[in-house]
């Protein structure tokens, strides 16, 4: 160190007490104006065809947006190999912005031409004629529009003998990143800059944020390269096999850590009504504006006006408000860090995150290992931070405490860089272990835990048995020494501290009644700021008492 930087220490030290007496005050600060949420809509290539293409059809999408306080429309050029008319395009455009809407163009990435080999609605990048189609899509939607959405399709799995050819030596997980990077600067950005220096590109990352790396997704460096970058808070029934039983609370993990990547580009969620009911179809709202998005993108005109879906659509008007109030209350994020590195992989793990969160244990999604905090929660996907050891032996030398799953304790055990005293594995119906190790310590659960907040094919989770009870209470029950949780709820009740609030939030077919703990022992006595769908504090200040799907925030 130099001496030069030696003297500056004392600035940087009061420069970093400033900043927290700023924070703190932030805290009590009213926290976001009302109406903190835009809420927004996607007519498809198909839908400018077949729905605003005449004076009536637009007439009838102003109204759907003013039923829904719709303020903002995409208008899309092209999907599934159909191109929207120019005119067609100009027409809605002027049309909504007369009306007083903001108009953005939408490009999805599918149906370009040669498909690709793995999913069909992919495409091969690699083939020298999709290339020049996607840059000259770019190319006719940036001369529209100062602004463009793109669909999450913009990846690949192609293994074609093209591909196979270009890769050469490299991993197909190397290759795709590398493909992906380099038709999002040289086909996508690029091109549209040159055509329309003032067009911002925003790309959209699905909700699978667990497995990118499989098919090309590099969330870091497409945050730099891309204007802006948009979040899929898509929620299916997390009964449905097919949609692969999804857990609610991804829509707020893969928010916070896509933000926790540089929050300056993130936009907002983006939902479809897809694999839902109408009540299910309320948890995405729900979910997208507790993760703090500041637009709620509703996927797509189409299908939200149609017979399948519109009570979907319906219910969503009728809360509308009720959200916009929740946003007041939604910013200053807390939890535990939760380290998923950029490109990790889950192996048997994969999106434990979301089962994690389904127990009351609130997370902070981080993509950087959190150094200097106090705790931590580990799993596989830790692993692909191969400074991983030396950084969790620091955490714990500061007397920090990580909780770790099962499985990467087995990776971690006889690591001569963590003495533990005994052998980290959990034994037989163990589903919780605590070591003292290295000067902190190690909380062991076993993934059984946050696997109780699965569901069967009726949504109902599984009778929890003592050993169970037992194993989630002394779970919580050191969680709740650095956060707020929830000792007695049931499993698939999310719980999100939110600066001096916590919001909770019951995902389950049932009335639940439950009592928060953390932050300095239990809470006495609760206010209630906000309730959704017949939540309510009752009055001895401590229960509460959720109806299915319903939300409450308290202080
Ligand atoms: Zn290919």
């Amino acid at each position: 160190m130099s001496s030069s930087s030696k003297q500056k220490r004392p600035h940087s030290h009061l420069l970093h007490a400033l900043t927290m007496v700023f924070l703190s005050l932030a805290f009590l600060l009213p926290v976001r104006p009302a109406a903190a949420v835009e809420w927004s809509t996607l007519f498809t290539a198909q839908d400018v065809r077949d729905h605003l293409s005449t004076v009536q059809g637009r007439q009838e999408a102003l109204e759907f947006c003013h039923k829904m306080g719709i303020t903002k429309v995409y208008l899309e050029s092209f999907r599934d190999g159909y191109q929207a008319q120019e005119a067609a395009l100009k027409a809605a455009r002027d049309f909504f912005r007369q009306a007083g809407l903001k108009v953005s163009g939408c490009v999805a990435t599918t149906g370009i031409g040669k498909p690709s080999t793995g999913w069909q609605i992919a495409v091969c990048y690699t083939h020298r004629q999709n290339q020049e189609r996607l840059e000259s899509i770019f190319r006719f939607t940036a001369a529209l529009f100062d602004e463009i959405m793109i669909d999450d399709f913009f990846f690949t799995d192609c293994e074609c003998s093209e591909c196979a050819a270009a890769k050469g030596a490299l991993s197909w997980q190397q290759y795709r990143e590398k493909l992906m990077l380099q038709m999002g600067r040289e086909r996508v950005v690029g091109p549209a800059h040159t055509v329309n220096p003032k067009v911002k590109v925003i790309l959209k990352f699905p909700q699978w944020y667990d497995v990118f790396q499989q098919r090309g997704y590099v969330p870091d460096q497409e945050t730099a390269i891309f204007d802006s970058i948009w979040v899929g808070t898509e929620l299916r029934d997390p009964a449905s096999q097919e949609w692969g039983n999804k857990q609610q609370y991804e829509g707020y993990f893969i928010y916070r850590w896509l933000t926790d990547i540089d929050g300056s580009k993130t936009g907002g969620g983006w939902f479809d009504p897809y694999g839902t009911t109408p009540s299910l179809y309320l948890d995405q709202p729900l979910t997208t504006i507790l993760a703090g998005a500041p637009e709620v993108f509703l996927f797509h005109y189409g299908m939200l006006t149609s017979k399948e879906y519109q009570p979907q659509a319906d219910g969503l008007a009728a809360r509308r408000l009720q959200y916009e109030k929740l946003a007041t209350f939604v910013s200053g994020w807390t939890g535990i860090p939760t380290y998923k590195p950029v490109s990790s992989d889950g192996g048997d793990e994969v999106f434990i995150f979301d089962e994690i969160g389904m127990l009351g244990i609130p997370e902070t999604p981080t993509a950087r290992f959190p150094d200097g905090a106090r705790a931590v929660i580990l799993t596989t996907q830790a692993l692909g931070d191969i400074e991983l050891v030396p950084k969790l032996a620091h955490l714990l030398a500061a007397g920090g405490t990580a909780f770790i799953t099962q499985p990467l304790a087995h990776r971690l055990n006889g690591d001569p860089r963590l003495p533990a005293p005994s052998p980290l594995d959990l034994e037989k119906d163990q589903y919780v272990k605590t070591l003292e190790v290295g000067g902190g310590k190690i909380v062991v659960f076993s993934d059984a835990l946050p696997h109780l907040t699965r569901v069967d094919a009726q949504n109902r989770v599984e009778q929890l048995t003592p050993g169970f009870r037992d194993a989630l209470e002394t779970l919580r029950r050191q969680i709740g020494d650095f956060t707020a949780t929830s000792l007695d709820a049931p499993p698939r009740v999310a719980v999100y501290p939110l600066g001096g609030h916590v919001a909770v939030v019951n995902y389950t077919e049932l009335s639940v009644a439950c009592r928060l703990t953390g932050l300095g022992g239990m809470v006495h006595r609760l206010t209630q700021l906000y309730a959704l769908e017949g939540a309510k504090l009752a009055s001895d200040g401590a229960t509460l008492r959720l109806p299915p799907h319903s939300a409450i925030v308290v202080e």
